[in-house]
């Protein structure tokens, strides 16, 4: 239900605004006080205004009760002075006087239209009953009221013995000015009504417009920082929300800095690496070139220098390419059910030639027979990398063992090898591009210190992790742990 009314409020473009909102939420709040006063004030002033024009009238007319009496009206109305005194009485109120007997007939009518008839309306019973009425028709603005005409003597007994009531007083009075002055008050409430709303709406523009003032600063400071790109933190502590805000961009724009260092970096390490091959070749080519008549031998070893420098620069764009498209393509992947144990053979069926070459022995041990979901080319490449290092940085009759095992959740393949090992405070950096620990051996062994960022891209691709340990010219071994299952 909430989240249908928040809905159909942002359908609304207007309403999308918060210094709208706060426009119209000051603007009710001032009109609806000011509404509800001068609705009160009226209605409360209408009833006490009749109250007391009720009490007002019913006074005046207990004592012309008691004149009736006195004057012995009831049986014959020639009385000039009581007939006198109806008159002025319903001028003044501008009402109509109806003088009733025990017979319910109407003796003395001041609009002369009734005398004679006789009435039995509700009101008259009850009066002879003892009960006074009086009754408000605020429509047709007039109080109509009854009167018992009372033994003077029969009442003072009070409730000993039920009073005598010898006729009924039933007057209508018309209530003209109290709704005169009820309209003079509302049209001077309309008119400070239409005052207040303009303040009210001066005042909630200004306020809106104040309350709103922050937000755009926040933008403002954003907008800033989009052109500049400096490196200082921006600060917006109007508000504790304003702050908050900008700290999560301080955030955001603290790893954006961190993310450009290191992509500049990379770069700069890219035009490196990739420079220093040619380098080389163009030493090798000037040498060939400024010199007459050079041997053929000379030329002939120069060139297999130059061609094996061309096949580093080829290695180094293609494990750049690899990385970017490991980047690029982060969790597409080709996922198959795979024989772990058959990938690990091939793979040192591969790898043992290079191994040879150093009279290095490498072992496989197969704990268990392991199949896992893996993207195969993508896993074979990452365990490749970690076997050829273990084989690259080992020492000549050094030995090489890979182990695979697994559990019901994960498998792992150990990687240790009895090479020069990594010092300890290389190994936090040895996944980083470019990074080697020895760069001249590195090279001179064909490596391109991009061999460790890709295994560890892949194997995190795959939600596995990787873990080393090494101790300087004993060895060192990868322990790598893949879930059975892939998940995304
Ligand atoms: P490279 O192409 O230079 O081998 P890697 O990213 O594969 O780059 O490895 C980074 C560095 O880590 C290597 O240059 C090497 O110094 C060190 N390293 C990696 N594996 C081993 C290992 N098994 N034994 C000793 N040093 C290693």
């Amino acid at each position: 239900m909430r989240e249908k009314i928040k809905n159909q409020i942002n359908k609304i473009p207007l309403l999308r605004s918060l210094k709208v909102r706060i426009f119209l939420l000051l603007m009710v709040m001032g009109m609806i006080p000011s509404y509800v006063t001068r609705t009160a004030l009226l209605h409360n002033y209408e009833e006490r205004a009749v109250n007391v024009k009720i009490s007002e009238v019913s006074n005046q007319f207990k004592i012309i009760a008691n004149h009736l009496l006195t004057y012995n009206y009831l049986r014959d109305t020639s009385s000039e002075v009581i007939n006198a005194e109806l008159n002025q009485i319903s001028n003044l109120y501008d009402g109509r006087v109806l003088i009733i007997n025990s017979n319910f007939k109407v003796i003395k009518d001041t609009y002369g239209i009734s005398e004679g008839k006789t009435i039995i309306s509700e009101e008259v019973v009850k009066c002879f009953k003892g009960e006074n009425t009086t009754y408000y028709d605020d429509k047709d603005g007039f109080i109509e009221m009854t009167i018992p005409i009372m033994d003077s003597v029969t009442e003072n007994r009070g409730n000993e013995e039920p009073a005598q009531i010898k006729g009924v007083l039933l007057s209508s009075i018309s209530t003209d000015t109290i709704a005169l002055t009820i309209s003079i008050l509302q049209r001077k409430a309309f008119v400070l009504e239409v005052v207040m709303t303009i303040l009210i709406l001066v005042m909630s523009l200004a306020i809106s417009q104040f309350l709103i003032l922050p937000f755009k600063k926040v933008t403002g400071a954003i907008n800033d920082v989009k052109e500049g790109f400096t490196d200082e933190a921006i600060s917006v502590p109007d508000y504790e929300e304003t702050q908050h805000i900008v700290d999560a961009f301080n955030k955001v724009l603290r790893r954006m800095r961190t993310l450009d260092n290191s992509r500049q970096e990379f770069v700069s390490n890219v035009s490196h690496e990739l420079k220093t091959p040619l380098t080389s070749m163009k030493v090798l080519a000037d040498s060939l070139i400024m010199q007459e008549n050079v041997p053929n031998e000379l030329y002939q070893e120069f060139m297999t220098d130059i061609a094996a420098e061309i096949d580093r620069e080829n290695k180094i764009i293609n494990d750049l390419l690899t990385l970017v498209k490991l980047d690029k393509t982060d969790g597409e992947v080709n996922i198959e059910t795979i024989e772990i144990n058959a990938l690990l053979e091939l793979l040192m069926k591969r790898l043992r030639p290079i191994a040879r070459l150093k009279n290095i022995e490498v072992i496989l041990e197969s704990n268990r027979s392991v199949q896992a979901e893996v993207d195969e080319v993508k896993i074979t490449l990452a365990l490749s990398n970690l076997v050829e290092n273990a084989i690259k940085y080992n020492k000549e009759n050094g030995w090489v063992r890979v182990t695979l095992d697994a559990d019901h959740q994960y498998f792992t393949v150990m990687i240790e090898d009895s090479g020069m090992g990594i010092p300890e405070e290389s190994l936090e950096h040895i996944y980083e591009r470019f990074y080697r620990v020895d760069k001249s051996h590195s090279r001179e062994i064909g490596g391109t210190g991009l061999g460790l960022a890709i295994t560890r891209n892949i194997i995190l691709m795959h939600r596995g992790m990787i873990q080393v340990s090494s101790i300087e010219k004993e060895g060192t071994t990868f322990l790598v742990k893949i879930p059975l299952t892939y998940s995304k």
